[in-house]
């Protein structure tokens, strides 16, 4: 269920309806307060005594509206048009807060050399958001498995060194802690989407969690995902979507998603992100796809980089060098004009 509030509603009358949602067993309320409305989420299972209390809640003064919300992920579903999710990453780059964040840097941590080199490159062409794995699921367990450890000591101190918030992935419950005492946004991976007790790992801490899409999910699927996250009292979720499996991956490594975009725009107040490198999986579709993010809305765009790709550990076949990326900003930056004038023109 979910609570809709006047304009001119008190904090009291807010309490009020918390109290009562508090009352009883099994539910709880999540008040999310906006610029411009504030809604209660209902949390809990509600089956069998919504009606009484949607009624009562009714008549309670202040509320504007007591409805259900008919989606099992009640905490990311979108209740209202205006509701959205802004979350800071540090250093002052928010995701979702209306400006384009860019996410760059290698697959894998390699060395101080080669991520500095990197950093260096990209946060000179623009980006805002280093990122570089240092615990590397691989498909088969004789490659690269990251440097762990050491790689996210290099992370935090090169990431510091040029002022970007880092992003680094998390792959067991185990290693949440050290991992955010080294980064600003924890990644979780394709592989690991479904991996609940991770998500609830992840839910306790306080950190900006980039939550890729399983790459065989579906949309709620993945929104489940992410309501595992938030019900951890952790609000700070961003959806990335980075390429679902493909019948012809002889072209594509994976089917890159656009739709997914504008459809969770529609279906939740999250923000959103989306990965072109390893949707597509080959350097030369990166920058194409990359751009059809950013007319489809995400919120942020992460690609990897690597200063020589011919010599990565991982995910070199679908690295663009530096000066591809630098040449990608250039480019960005036109699409992210022209959809801002097409989101301006569709208000009109
Ligand atoms: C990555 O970001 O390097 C990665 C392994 O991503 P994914 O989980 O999307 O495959
Ligand atoms: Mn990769």
């Amino acid at each position: 269920m979910l609570v809709k509030f006047e304009r001119d509603h008190t904090p009291d009358q807010v309490e009020a309806v918390c109290s009562k949602i508090a009352s009883v067993e099994g539910l709880r309320p999540d008040v999310d307060i906006g610029a411009v409305h504030t809604i209660i989420t209902v949390v809990g299972e509600i089956n069998g005594r919504c009606e009484t209390l949607m009624h009562q809640i009714q008549a309670m003064p202040g509320v504007a509206a007591a409805e259900r919300i008919g989606r099992p992920y009640q905490l990311a579903a979108r209740k209202d048009s205006s509701q959205h999710t802004v979350v800071d990453v540090g250093n002052g780059i928010e995701i979702g807060g209306g400006k384009l964040a860019i996410v760059a840097g290698p697959c894998s941590i390699e060395s101080e050399e080669q991520l500095r080199t990197i950093a260096e490159g990209v946060s000179r062409a623009g980006a805002h958001i280093l990122r570089g794995g240092a615990f590397k699921p691989r498909t088969n367990p004789r490659s690269f498995e990251g440097l762990k450890e050491d790689g996210l000591k290099m992370l935090r101190d090169i990431g510091g060194e040029f002022g970007m918030p880092t992003q680094t992935e998390v792959m067991e419950p185990g290693k949440v802690d050290v991992v955010a005492d080294h980064a600003d946004i924890l990644q979780i991976g394709t592989r690991n989407m479904q991996n609940y007790d991770l998500l609830k790992a992840v839910g306790q801490t306080r950190k900006p969690v980039v939550l890729k899409r399983g790459m065989s999910a579906k949309i709620p699927e993945w929104l489940s995902a992410a309501e595992y996250i938030l019900d951890g009292g952790n609000k700070n979720v961003i959806l990335c979507e980075r390429g679902i499996r493909t019948f012809d991956d002889t072209m594509t490594r994976n089917t890159a998603d656009v739709a997914a975009i504008p459809v969770l725009k529609h279906e939740s107040h999250l923000p959103t992100m989306f990965d072109p490198s390893h949707a597509v999986g080959k350097t030369r579709l990166v920058s194409d796809v990359a751009l059809a993010g950013v007319a489809a809305g995400a919120d942020s765009i992460h690609v990897e980089v690597h200063h020589k790709p011919e010599e990565a550990l991982s995910d070199g076949q679908q690295s663009l060098r530096i000066d591809q990326f630098e040449a990608l900003m250039q480019e960005i930056q036109i699409m992210e004009e022209a959809r801002r004038r097409i989101v301006q023109m569709r208000q009109r």
